[in-house]
């Protein structure tokens, strides 16, 4: 158990001799026990930091810190960290028994302890009937376990997960999700996981952390950056179906699109955006927050069910929305019908740079 500090972390790669900044300026402390997850598309940093605290990949910049102590420049096996990949990497002529025990066996631990961690390890993990077993006789999700066995049994401070579920199906993804969010309760270790999948991040974490572009975006609860999100870029991120975005204007104190969207605001309303008063503007709310009845004109184009939700696609002022109604609605192509956002759920966005406008 432990807890780490990322003191302004930076990577630059060096590729042919083209410098690649890949994570700028990551700063953030992580308390003992606690569950980070990294989220944002591929290619915005997760796994460069996450190699950057197991050790794996050279700090360019900024200063990590385990328990207090700088190991900044510590190799991968002083730093006792285990971290779980996505495609397992199982031997595959070992037995699951022996996959989970060896990284043990090298460190030359007496046989009987290794026994002793392998077999709690496997019963925490539902494994113990599998341990005769080669690797290509389980399925994806055994394997993932067996996996995430070899973590437990070195008992290190700290969990690193690289999208440990992509390679699962969608119904196996959500009960190892399960598993991990248990798992990390009853072991308390402080973990890390990366993932570009919005859902994993909301469910599994204690705090988020949003990355775009080698830069961290958010740092929150999952009810921070869903609730509250500090940029453009996190309200559309997070959250599925996306947050609704209109491009416009503030004109007396109203937001006015440039398609036939006008929409008056309140005083409170006013107030936020009222430093941008014949500005560009952009205007979000979550698909949710959009209610049916009101008396903004919404002409609809196609509806989705969900069984206990209805995804109702359309158009409210020329721009492609989507509202998420509770029920089934069977509203037809082409119908037009009435609805009215939720003003405390408006959100206001600088256009140029994305920041959120809070007056
Ligand atoms: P993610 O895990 O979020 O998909 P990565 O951390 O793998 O992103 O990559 C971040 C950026 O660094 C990307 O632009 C990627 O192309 C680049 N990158 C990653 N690894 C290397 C490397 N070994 N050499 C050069 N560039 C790299
Ligand atoms: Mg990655």
């Amino acid at each position: 158990m432990a807890n780490l500090k990322l003191d302004h972390l930076k990577k630059i790669y060096e590729d042919d001799g083209r410098k690649v900044l890949a994570v700028k300026d990551f700063n953030m402390e992580i308390k003992d026990g606690e569950f980070i997850v990294l989220v944002g598309p591929s290619g915005c940093g997760k796994s460069t930091t996450l190699r950057m605290i197991a050790g794996l990949e050279d700090i360019s910049e900024g200063r990590l810190f385990i328990d207090g102590e700088d190991v900044t420049t510590k190799a991968p096996k002083d730093r006792n960290i285990a971290m779980v990949f996505q495609n397992y990497a199982l031997y595959a002529n070992m037995t699951i028994y022996e996959n989970m025990a060896f990284s043990l066996t090298l460190r030359k631990e007496d046989p009987e302890e290794i026994h002793k961690k392998v077999m709690k390890a496997a019963a925490i993990l539902g494994l113990t009937d599998q341990l005769n077993k080669k690797p290509k006789e389980l399925s994806g999700g055994q394997r993932q376990r067996v996996a995430m066995g070899r973590a437990i049994v070195r008992d290190p401070k700290v969990f690193l997960f690289d999208e440990p579920l992509s390679n699962l199906d969608a119904k196996l993804r959500s009960s190892m999700r399960r598993e991990i969010k248990l798992l990390h309760h009853n072991l308390g270790a402080t973990m890390i996981y990366v993932t570009h999948d919005q859902t994993e991040a909301l469910t599994l974490a204690d705090r988020i952390v949003v990355m775009s572009m080698g830069k961290v975006q958010q740092i929150g609860t999952p009810y921070e950056v869903y609730h509250d999100p500090a940029n453009a870029f996190v309200g559309y991120f997070i959250g599925n179906p996306s947050m609704n975005f209109f491009d416009g204007r503030i004109e007396n104190g109203d937001f006015r699109g440039p398609k036939d969207l006008i929409y008056p605001l309140e005083e409170e309303q006013k107030k936020i955006v009222s430093s941008y008063e014949g500005k560009p503007i952009l205007m979000a709310i979550r698909p949710e927050n959009i209610e049916i009845g009101g008396d903004l004109d919404y002409s609809v184009d196609l509806v989705e069910h969900l069984g206990q939700y209805s995804l109702i696609h359309g158009k409210l002022g020329g721009y492609s929305t989507v509202i998420k109604a509770r029920g089934w609605h069977n509203f037809k192509e082409g119908e037009t019908i009435k609805v009215a956002l939720r003003k405390d759920k408006v959100c206001f966005f600088d256009l140029a740079d994305g920041h959120r406008i809070r007056g």
